[in-house]
């Protein structure tokens, strides 16, 4: 049985800055996921603080906040069968040291704070994440 769903994906600043993103959104294209939205926008660091809230008691959040908010970024909606998943094992793990080969961060990631793309965790969280950027 199919199960579309859709997540959200952002290309973050360490990958746009090296110009990533054509090579980032066909990874996407030929793993049959579609771009239904996407727009390249710089944030404050306010509304950094507001999408990484889930991780605002950790010690990283400072620095994620600043770095997610220090440039520009590509904010996307994918869908696909099972999307959510799909992006996470498409991505890689969190830290690019310890990232599959053909994913994402293994191929571009650079640090475990600079890992270059960021994708939704569950469908619910999916929802919550594409509502905060695409919501008019
Ligand atoms: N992060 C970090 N240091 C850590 C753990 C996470 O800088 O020790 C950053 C990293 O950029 C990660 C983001 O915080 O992508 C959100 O962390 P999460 O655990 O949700 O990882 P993800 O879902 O992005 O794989
Ligand atoms: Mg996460």
């Amino acid at each position: 049985m199919s199960n579309l769903e859709q997540t959200l994906s952002i290309i973050k600043p360490d990958a746009v800055e090296r110009n990533l993103e054509n090579e980032i959104k066909e990874m996407f294209k030929s793993k049959g996921f579609s771009i239904l939205k996407e727009k390249k926008i710089q944030i404050e660091k306010s509304e950094a603080e507001k999408f990484y809230k889930v991780h605002e008691t950790k010690p990283f959040y400072n620095d994620l906040c600043a770095y997610l908010s220090s440039g520009p970024i590509v904010v996307m909606v994918l869908e696909k069968d099972n999307a959510v998943l799909g992006n996470r094992e498409l991505m890689g793990a969190t830290n690019p040291e310890d990232a599959e080969e053909g994913t994402i961060r293994k191929k571009y990631g650079i640090s475990i704070d600079k890992n270059s793309v960021h994708g939704s965790d569950s469908v619910e969280n999916a929802k919550i994440e594409i509502d905060f950027f695409f919501k008019d």
